[in-house]
């Protein structure tokens, strides 16, 4: 194995003159040669500043040009990357902040609301500035990046070093931040190129936040890693997106379920999408009729994936070719990795030899190289998720008979009325197959009678559509047993999600509990 330092600078020299990244908003765009220039002068510039090996760097940013350098600057020299959420409260960062002590921190002007009010109380971090007019308490990171003398390479950076601390999005609890070694991200670039057949023609529209590891490993990445482009987007917007696939002629994108559907609902005959090849989908579940009606409207072919930031985070991948015999799954284990369904244990961590037959649910646990090292100052934590050196996901689901996974929900939001185990996924795909429901989410309300009964919260696509309707349509769909059945539907103008799509049912059981209370 090699390092990601390595793996760049390898491009580089094989592809010095190829385009290797375009930043829309910026409008700039670099050759590999030039971006490697760019990545040397942060290199530098950072270790001007006293970064050394293992010391961390945060970025605090949309997606830019300097995340994807930081990115790859860090991992030349041996710093530990740390790309924060930039939908995080002031509050939130602080934590983050506190938790990784950062040597610094880079943020952008549309974000320095977030790193105003808490600064102040990190001494020993010093905070660069990317546009211009930077505040007082900040550096400039041009001026960081012209004072620097030239940068020497490093060669002691091995593939068990340190790559990065990526903070979960804690559906519950405080975050916790992942540890990943270059070696655990080599062979993660590795599996996704081979299961999405990644290479260097493609164009990719890098449109999901690159803080987090779907972007940045299953896309960015191993797209540096055979020599392709990448075409950065600020952030995501529909219709930016059409544009962009239109004018770079993009082969290929990650979205999250949420992006897709919301590219649906613009006018797609207004542009041409004749480039695109094939998309990536995952971080959260897709009903099958979404993905269907992807590939129909789009005109390409779906790829999903399925994982998490503690697998470095793509583990399974359900290619184009089974999207149809095999809908609903998430597909086969990928290369170099063993995944298991074992019996949940309500006292600790689940036993790894407590294997379930196929077809039966269990918690998912996974052995092999992405995944993590642990997490950062939680050596509890650590020791539980890891137990017995297999990775505990938390996630319910279960095998075929073929070996495919189908994943049905978080072992907490698994819902029990009446003694029977309801897994909301199930009741929001069948919802989703109704054409007047645009989002959907389900959840386990308390209830006197049966433990917890089933609620759905649903944003209307056609504004008609009443409870009635729905029940009536439920109790007609073959995919859903009558005891799974929401006994009730609160409509809602829109689902609280997380950056990747996910929805926060902890948001919505407060909802709940407030509107009963
Ligand atoms: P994160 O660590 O933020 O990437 O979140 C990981 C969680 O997202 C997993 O534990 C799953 O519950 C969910 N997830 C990711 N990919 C998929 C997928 N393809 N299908 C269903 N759930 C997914
Ligand atoms: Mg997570």
């Amino acid at each position: 194995m090699t390092t990601i330092g390595r793996i760049f600078d390898l491009t580089v020299a094989k592809y010095p003159n190829k385009e290797a990244l375009y930043d829309v908003r910026k409008d700039i765009r670099l050759t590999y040669l030039e971006w490697s220039e760019e990545v040397n002068k942060l290199a530098n510039a950072l270790l001007h500043e006293g970064v050394r090996k293992g010391d961390r760097v945060s970025t605090y940013l949309f997606n830019t040009e300097e995340l994807a350098t930081t990115f790859f600057a860090c991992a030349k020299i041996g710093a530990v990357f740390n790309p924060i959420n930039f939908r995080l409260t002031p509050e939130e960062l602080a934590y983050i902040i506190h938790d990784a002590q950062p040597k610094v921190v880079l943020f952008e002007k549309m974000l320095s609301s977030g790193i105003e009010p808490i600064h102040h109380r990190f001494e020993k971090t010093r905070f660069w500035f990317i546009d211009e007019d930077t505040p007082s308490y900040a550096a400039n990171y041009r001026d960081k990046l012209v004072s620097a003398p030239y940068y020497e390479k490093d060669e002691h950076i091995d593939e068990n070093d340190m790559y990065a601390i990526m903070y979960t999005s804690g559906t519950t609890g405080r975050p916790k931040g992942v540890i990943h070694k270059h070696r655990d991200m080599v062979e993660q670039s590795l599996i996704v190129i081979s299961s999405t057949k990644v290479i260097s023609d493609d164009v990719g529209l890098v449109t999901a936040p690159m803080f987090h590891c779907a972007e940045l490993h299953c896309a960015l990445l191993p797209r540096v890693h055979v020599g392709g482009k990448n075409v950065i987007l600020h952030h995501f917007t529909p219709k930016e997106v059409l544009r962009v696939i239109e004018q770079e002629k993009i082969t290929k994108f990650f979205a999250a379920p949420t992006m897709w559907n919301m590219l649906l609902q613009e006018n797609l005959s207004e542009y041409n999408l004749s480039s695109l090849k094939m998309g990536l989908y995952g971080a959260a579940p897709m009903a099958p009729s979404l993905v269907f009606a992807c590939q129909e409207k789009l005109g390409i072919q779906l790829i999903q994936a399925y994982g998490m930031t503690e697998m470095g985070p793509a583990i399974t991948f359900l290619s184009e070719i089974d999207q149809i015999r095999k809908a609903g799954s998430a597909g086969q284990v990928c290369l170099n990795h063993e995944i298991r369904i074992v019996r949940p244990n309500e006292d600790g961590p689940s036993e790894p030899d407590d294997i379930v037959p196929a077809g039966e649910t269990g918690e998912i646990i996974v052995k092999g190289p992405c995944m993590m090292d642990g997490y950062f100052n939680r050596d509890e934590a650590t020791e539980k998720a890891l137990y017995k050196g297999w990775y505990h996901s938390g996630d319910i689901g279960y095998l075929d008979e073929e070996g495919y996974l189908y994943v049905k929900d978080r072992v907490d939001d698994m819902i029990i009325s009446g003694g029977e185990n309801i897994y909301p996924r199930e009741v929001e795909d069948c919802l989703y197959g109704h054409d007047g429901v645009l989002d959907v989410a389900v959840i386990g309300q308390p209830d006197d009678r049966w433990g917890e009964s089933v609620t759905a919260f649903v944003v209307k696509k056609d504004s008609s559509i009443t409870e009635e309707e729905l029940d009536e349509y439920c109790k007609n769909s073959e995919l859903l047993a009558n005891y799974k059945r929401p006994r009730k539907y609160i409509f809602c103008e829109a689902l609280p999600r997380n950056a990747s799509g996910k929805i926060q049912k902890f948001v919505l059981r407060k909802q709940l509990e407030d509107l009963f209370a």
